[in-house]
């Protein structure tokens, strides 16, 4: 399933796996003056490499490994002999990307190998893009800036203002130094994976924040009270959701509580 939205010089691209009818997860790629940023899942492969066709992409750029940000890197490749270019730290997964858990599989599919260029700066016709290391969701994640138009291109750094879901291997407290390094930016849009569009986003960054903040404040009041981990996840978050059950616990409630008591007690 593909969704289109066109914000100024920029185009959201929302890529979903459809099941009867339905889709099973967006994930939003963006295009600006022939540069395609993140290429979706391998189930979209097809969706992703037409919209590339229409829109003249002529270069790809992948924030980090994860499959639903590369996932039609193979195909573009194929298709259009479109070399996806990262961050060095990226380069070696997307050559050979790392196998994927089930639900994984399910929802995006396994990416392909493709070849791939490592890179610290893209220039397009009009523009010109750094490449910022932005670690924490993953190891090898980066964002792409455009100081000019104070662009960032966050991929999954930001996903939601009141995140309550972490995955297990995510670094929280690189995660939030990371957010805080993009926020010194006084950027004037984010480019979402997960949360689209984001104006004045220094600002939505600080509501983010300050929202764990306030969750990791309660955790210490409520473990000194005696609660345990799993009481205070179903106080603040609610019980798991169904997320946490197809993904066996790798992305769950309990996972944001755990590493947020963690900061809290280094
Ligand atoms: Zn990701």
């Amino acid at each position: 399933m593909l969704r289109v939205q066109p914000w100024g010089p920029v185009t959201r691209v929302s890529l979903s796996r459809s099941l009867v009818g339905r889709p099973v997860f967006w994930v939003s790629v963006y295009v600006v003056d022939g540069l395609l940023i993140d290429s979706g899942p391998y189930r979209t492969r097809c969706e992703i490499v037409a919209v590339a066709r229409d829109q003249g992409v002529e270069q790809v750029y992948c924030t980090h490994q994860h499959e639903d940000h590369t996932g039609g890197n193979r195909a573009l490749y194929d298709a259009l002999g479109l070399t996806p270019q990262a961050g060095p730290a990226t380069v070696a997964s997307l050559l050979a990307p790392p196998p994927i858990h089930l639900y994984r599989q399910f929802s995006w599919g396994q990416a392909q190998g493709a070849p791939a260029r490592a890179v610290s700066h893209i220039a397009t016709e009009r523009y010109a893009f750094a490449v910022m290391p932005t670690p924490g969701h993953s190891p090898d994640h980066t964002a792409l800036v455009e100081p000019t138009q104070g662009w960032v291109f966050g991929g999954d750094l930001f996903i939601h203002e009141r995140a309550k879901y972490l995955r297990v291997d995510e670094d929280l407290a690189t995660l939030i130094e990371s957010l805080r390094c993009v926020a010194a930016l006084h950027p004037t849009v984010l480019f979402c994976g997960h949360a689209g569009v984001v104006e004045d986003p220094a600002a939505a960054i600080a509501r983010k924040l300050a929202y764990w903040d306030e969750l990791r404040a309660e955790i210490q009041r409520r473990k000194a009270s005696g609660q345990s981990l799993g009481a205070i996840r179903d106080a603040l978050l609610g019980p798991e959701g169904m997320m946490t059950h197809v993904s066996r616990g790798h992305l769950s409630k309990l996972n944001m509580i755990r590493a947020l008591d963690a900061l809290a007690t280094p």
